[in-house]
């Protein structure tokens, strides 16, 4: 069961060492900021990148890992609060601001702490440069979220905090002729507003319709809707999972390394969760034995099994041939 086809998986593969991002503290940390698994969470993470000959590129356990315990955490390369959320999250972390005592403002954005705010004014530098009201009520009408994460790539690259390449490795997309007019539209948008905001050519030589699109076919498989569970690092991790499936909407979405590497199943044995911001966690629900894979379940897994083909199909493009969709469950 695989995420994609073998054939598109092996092209990626073999142009970056997934491995190669596994000591980028921008993208994995190894240390825990919540204490609870502190102790257990020095020196790398108990897992390798590794191919399968059915699946592709997949996530394996180098030793055992007992259920509930935390396998490694993750940092986003490029995190991106919802419109409707730009209020009451913080603009880089996306951490929930539960009061103006606890906001530290900048030009028109909040952040959780003077650190984020540090953190981000790099690419908010950049932003502010320009008038985004077009690009903005595209997104809003057309209640796009991903475009929105192109454009804060693109001030992060023009800043120099990431590389123009630094999501290549990702999976893109298959993208239909009429996905790609609309994205075209955002395209002209994202380009005039750089443009009349005067960037200089060179700094702006990379956005290309070819490479917004290909950005765009790689988010479109790879973000993750952040859903926070919550604060509280006392309390089991397993019912926080389950939690998250409710919580009160996404606070934005993000972009990870690691993390994009896990292959999808409808009855995982790890979890992703944040608890309250975009830093990943990556949890086992389960024991898992050395050399066995780790998945992670893209969708609500709680739904039938006719439901769950149909959106893993559409929105992700494969056919799941997981043991539960084996036996129809
Ligand atoms: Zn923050
Ligand atoms: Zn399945």
């Amino acid at each position: 069961m695989s995420r994609f086809a073998l054939v598109r998986y092996s092209r990626y593969f073999s142009r970056l060492n997934p491995l190669h991002y596994l000591n980028k503290p921008l993208l994995f940390s190894s240390s825990s900021d919540s204490g609870r698994d502190s102790e257990s969470q020095t020196g790398p993470p108990p897992i390798r990148v590794g191919l399968t000959e059915s699946a592709g590129r997949a996530v394996f356990a180098t030793r055992r890992i007992g259920a509930g315990d935390l396998i490694h955490t993750a940092k986003p390369v490029v995190a991106c609060p919802s419109l409707l959320k730009f209020d009451s999250v913080c603009y880089l972390c996306l951490k929930k601001l539960m009061g103006s005592s606890d906001k530290f403002e900048d030009r028109g954005v909040s952040y959780c702490s003077q650190e984020c705010l540090e953190n981000a004014k790099g690419f908010h530098d950049v932003e502010t440069r320009a008038d985004w009201s077009s690009f903005s009520d595209y997104c809003r009408t057309h209640n796009f979220k991903y475009p929105l994460i192109v454009k804060r790539l693109c001030c992060m690259i023009i800043s120099g905090a990431l590389s123009v390449d630094c999501l290549d490795i990702l999976q893109p997309a298959a993208l239909s002729a009429e996905m790609i007019k609309k994205i075209e539209d955002g395209y002209g948008l994202l380009w005039n507003a750089f443009r009349k905001a005067n960037f200089k050519d060179e700094d702006v030589a990379f956005l290309t319709k070819q490479w917004y699109t290909g950005m765009l076919a790689r988010i479109r498989i790879n973000a993750f809707r952040i859903d926070l569970v919550g604060g509280s690092c006392g309390e089991d991790l397993l019912s926080l999972a389950a939690a998250s499936v409710e919580s009160e909407g996404a606070v934005g979405h993000a972009v990870y390394m690691l993390p994009s590497f896990y292959n999808h199943d409808c009855d995982p044995n790890a979890h992703i969760i944040w608890l309250e911001n975009a830093d990943a966690r990556l949890n086992t629900l389960r024991d898992v034995e050395e050399g066995e894979e780790l998945r992670i379940c893209y969708i609500d897994a709680s739904m039938g099994y006719e439901a769950r083909q149909t959106i893993l199909s559409q929105g992700f493009g494969f056919c799941c041939n997981c043991a539960r969709c084996e036996s129809r469950d």
